[in-house]
């Protein structure tokens, strides 16, 4: 049995993941807490700590699990580069993995993307669209950022100088080195998200939607069974999925 303590759990995905879980025979919801709570008093009780919180609250919960011994599935987008520094650098002591999705849709998505990119080359222009519930606080979402983390890896383009997020007044014309990237807010879509590859005469989308949150939590119960049984790194849903 993996005992698992959730962070966020008061959340629309900490919810999600004590209704899931109960599905896992291997897995025992030992802990939930939420903004407020000690996780530092509680950790001793779990094998893995599963964060569905605020980008601000990860680098801590990552330090309590590495100084305790205890794998952290880290579902929480948003994080600044100084964050994600923050969480790296606890790799050598303990298994972490972080994904932007955890859903098996989006992670074959990622997969299709990298290949789609290869396979049609520079002539192609690099759009990436992504829709949202009124509620998600960040933007754009962390698949999107991977998606384009991708495609900029593919193209060898700088990510920084290569995304252009939306566009406004006289931009002058698309340049082949850039990758667009948009966000939409409304309603309560779980999330759905579009690659577009458009060259002169032809277009490929990709598309991927989610209509419940239980694909993520899925994978995020599914991740920290298999990081319990990993040596420390940093590993993502890739990883988890055998996909490299
Ligand atoms: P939410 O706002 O519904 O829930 C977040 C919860 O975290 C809230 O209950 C809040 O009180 C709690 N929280 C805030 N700070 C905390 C702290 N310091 N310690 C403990 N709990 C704290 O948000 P949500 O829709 O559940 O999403 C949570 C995060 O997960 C977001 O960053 C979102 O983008 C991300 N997300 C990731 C995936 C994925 O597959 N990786 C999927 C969906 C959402």
């Amino acid at each position: 049995m993996t005992r698992v303590i959730i962070t966020g759990a008061k959340g629309r995905m900490g919810q999600a993941l004590l209704a899931c879980a109960k599905h896992f025979r291997e897995i025992e919801i030992v802990v939930a807490i939420d903004l407020g709570d000690d996780l530092g008093a509680v950790i001793s009780k779990g094998d893995a700590v599963i964060d569905f919180s605020a980008h601000t609250a990860t680098p801590g919960i990552v330090e309590l699990c590495a100084g305790n011994g205890k794998a952290v599935v880290i579902g929480t987008t948003g994080h600044s580069e100084r964050e994600k520094a923050e969480i790296g650098k606890w790799k050598s002591q303990t298994p972490i993995v972080l994904a932007s999705n955890f859903s098996t849709g989006v992670n074959a998505l990622f997969w299709l993307t990298r290949k789609a990119a290869e396979i049609l080359g520079p002539d192609f222009d690099l759009e990436i669209v992504e829709t949202h519930h009124r509620l998600k606080k960040d933007a754009p979402s962390g698949t999107a950022k991977t998606l384009a983390e991708i495609l900029a890896g593919v193209r060898k383009l700088p990510l920084d100088q290569a995304v252009r997020h939306g566009r406004v007044g006289i931009v002058g014309e698309r340049t082949p080195s850039e990758i667009g990237v948009h966000s939409i807010r409304g309603g309560d879509v779980v999330g759905d998200h579009t690659v577009i590859f458009a060259a002169n005469g032809e277009r490929l989308e990709l598309t991927h939607k989610a209509s419940s949150r239980e694909t993520f939590a899925n994978g995020a119960l599914r991740a920290a069974l298999w990081a319990v049984r990993q040596k420390p790194g940093l590993y993502d849903m890739q990883h988890v999925l055998g996909l490299k």
